[in-house]
């Protein structure tokens, strides 16, 4: 089965496997896992912040980053197609009693135009507005990538408007690797940054906040309430040390075959698909309601050995990662032909996720 639906099915390697095998562990809670530990110096180190909170999963460390930057009663700013309001379950009420504003913009991106008319003045029925948080790569809006002077306009004016900055970074080396800029660069436009090794990295779990030393220290608090202080958790730092080591650089064959799978399906009748739209690893097409939802051809596609994932409606994503090769993707655009051709209106899919509803 080639699984293009999300690169959160990537499986560690024998190799990260190994690493985690022979890693040096502590009780994490009381600071002594030393792989923990030096994970958490060297993703520092590389943000140029002070200090990084390794934690559960990307959910986790981005509601722990809304609770660091936000009291209760306070409002944050975001995209609409935003992760932390949309797939968090609600977690901003929840858990920081902070309220979520959606803006609508183009490519799931916030700009200083989006922004400047939102904070609200400082009254006693106003709730506070306190924190904008962007997404780099976007995700469900199309997988795109911020410009550095993008970010930097943003930032300064948050800076200047008295607002903090997050950045939903679950993608973070897809976002570098695909612009080029420096993780240093991208990290000095935002108080806390949250990244996923889960994802294009290959490791089974964990993610990491950086920030400053304070701010850590206040998560290292509220990721301990949420139930995420580890104990032996080098075990699964390791797999993101050898992560960082091993799998940075070479997410750029994953934009290439992402390239190659979006030349591939925009030359397919039936299909729109853009080649130049597709920025990162993540693939969106769609599939003309001519011939069936994107639902009935994921179904159809299973059938033939490649997974996609069902958006709602026409729209299908397809994301490259690990444990994808350049055959894969040639194998994929042979059973989406194959697709077209035999027609998919009458199949069903069952248990397709969260987007698909
Ligand atoms: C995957 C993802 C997360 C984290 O999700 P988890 O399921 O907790 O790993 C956060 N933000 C974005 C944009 C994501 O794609």
């Amino acid at each position: 089965m080639i699984d293009l639906r999300s690169d959160t099915v990537t499986r560690p390697t024998a190799a990260m496997k190994q690493a985690m095998f022979d890693a040096d562990v502590g009780d994490d809670v009381w600071g002594e896992d030393p792989t923990v530990n030096r994970l958490e110096a060297m993703i520092a180190d590389l943000l140029g912040k002070e200090a990084a909170v390794f934690a559960c999963s990307g959910t986790q460390s981005n509601q722990i980053g809304v609770r660091v930057n936000c009291q209760p009663g306070d409002e944050l700013l975001i995209h609409s197609t935003g992760h932390i309001g949309v797939f968090e379950g609600g977690g901003p009420a929840v858990l920081s009693g902070v309220t979520v504003r959606q803006l609508n913009g183009p490519k799931g991106m916030l700009s200083v135009d989006l922004l400047k008319d939102q904070p609200r003045v400082d009254d006693q029925h106003y709730c506070r507005t306190r924190l904008v948080c962007l997404e780099n790569t976007t995700n469900i809006a199309g997988g795109y990538v911020y410009s550095l002077s993008q970010l930097q306009d943003v930032s300064e004016w948050a800076r200047r408007t008295g607002l903090r900055m997050h950045l939903d970074g679950a993608r973070f080396f897809n976002a570098t690797v695909a612009a080029g800029y420096s993780p240093e660069d991208v990290a000095d436009c935002f108080d806390t940054i949250s990244i996923c090794f889960s994802k294009g990295l290959g490791c089974p779990m964990g993610s990491v906040i950086v920030g400053t030393a304070a701010d850590m220290r206040m998560a290292r608090r509220v990721r301990k309430m949420l139930g995420g202080g580890l104990r032996q958790s080098g075990i699964v730092a390791a797999a993101a040390i050898y992560a960082l080591e091993n799998h940075v650089d070479r997410l750029q064959v994953d934009h290439d075959n992402a390239q190659t799978l979006a030349r591939g399906l925009a030359e397919i009748d039936g299909i729109k698909a853009s080649a130049e739209e597709t920025e990162s690893n993540l693939v969106f097409f769609e599939i003309d309601p001519s011939l069936g939802t994107a639902v009935q051809f994921a179904a159809a596609m299973k059938e033939k050995g490649v997974r996609v994932g069902p958006m709602g409606g026409q729209r299908v994503r397809a994301v490259t990662h690990l444990d994808v090769s350049a055959d894969d993707i040639t194998t994929a655009l042979r059973a989406v032909r194959d697709c077209m051709a035999c027609g998919f209106s009458d199949q069903q899919l069952t248990g397709s996720g969260p987007y698909s509803k």
